[in-house]
């Protein structure tokens, strides 16, 4: 059965972009006699807060939304992921990685994008060593160990029914390469971002992940994941994301343009509609 979700972090209020975001999924849902998922994703516990979820509830159904209950929260379920790197360690396909950020970006000026990261375990007793110094680490999938599970990544694909930022649409071939081997999880930030929504879509059957264009990368790395893993794969629909007046889109700075602001200020959820073209 059609199942997509709106998966919002509480970090800030909901403004025009997260609307256009949910409404889509929400009315493809409607459409397609399907079912609707609300997902929060709380796991970057030093940017969730509690009022901010409180307020995407209820911005969200003043939209005119409605959503499966319970609503799934993924801070409850840390340990479900945590078991899934501890899974993919047994196979080899993690490693300890101590490198700090200041490490990392040696020799990087400030305006260029990080390198993404290949690296590889420590020798037993070097890594012990550190271990015992009390050093903080991350758990990093290794690419290498990756693509011998996975005998190469040639065949790994997924379905674009929407479109990339480039237009890229259809059968889209897998370049995990180009993120390098992504943290899994580390001190600060329990668990990465990508593991838990794909274990989430997993689990919550979500058959079309309808989501902003500016996510389109992270299906690379979430369809590789899916593989080692052993999860089904959803059809993707990466849409266009709204830009103000501006020609700027629609970010959590943009106090006048949250769901609240505009409420408090007249706006009905019809209008709202309109004016994005749903
Ligand atoms: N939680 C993510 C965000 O707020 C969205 C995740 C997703 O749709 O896959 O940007």
């Amino acid at each position: 059965m059609f199942a997509t979700r709106f998966a919002p972090s509480p970090t800030g209020y909901l403004h025009r972009g997260h609307a256009f975001s949910a409404l889509t999924a929400f009315d493809a849902a409607r459409r397609a006699g399907g079912r609707f998922v609300l997902r929060i994703e709380d796991i970057d516990a030093t940017r969730s807060r509690p009022e901010y979820e409180a307020a995407i509830l209820e911005d969200l159904a003043w939209l005119g939304l409605e959503w499966e209950q319970p609503v799934r929260r993924q801070s409850q379920h840390l340990a479900d992921y945590h078991a899934a790197i501890d899974a993919l360690r047994e196979r080899g396909l993690v490693y300890r990685c101590f490198k700090t950020r200041k490490e990392l970006d040696i020799g990087r000026a400030p305006h260029e994008p990080a390198v993404p990261y290949r690296g590889a375990p420590l020798a037993a007793d070097e890594e012990a060593e550190r271990l015992a110094r009390g050093e903080a680490f991350a758990w990093r999938l290794s690419l290498d160990a990756a693509k011998r599970a996975l005998g190469g990544f040639s065949g790994l694909a997924f379905v674009e029914e929407g479109a990339g930022p480039n237009g890229e649409t259809g059968l889209i071939a897998v370049r995990p390469e180009t993120a390098g081997d992504i943290v899994l999880a580390r001190k600060d930030v329990g668990v990465a971002y990508h593991l838990a929504v794909v274990l989430d879509d997993a689990l919550q059957g979500i058959t079309h992940v309808i989501r902003g264009e500016d996510l389109f990368e992270a299906a690379h790395i979430q369809r590789l994941l899916q593989a080692l893993l052993g999860l089904p794969t959803p059809t993707y629909r990466h849409h266009g994301l709204l830009v103000g007046p501006d020609g700027r889109r629609y970010a959590k700075r943009d106090k006048a343009q949250t769901l609240r602001e505009l409420r408090a200020a007249g706006m009905t959820p019809d209008v709202l509609r309109a004016e994005m073209g749903l």
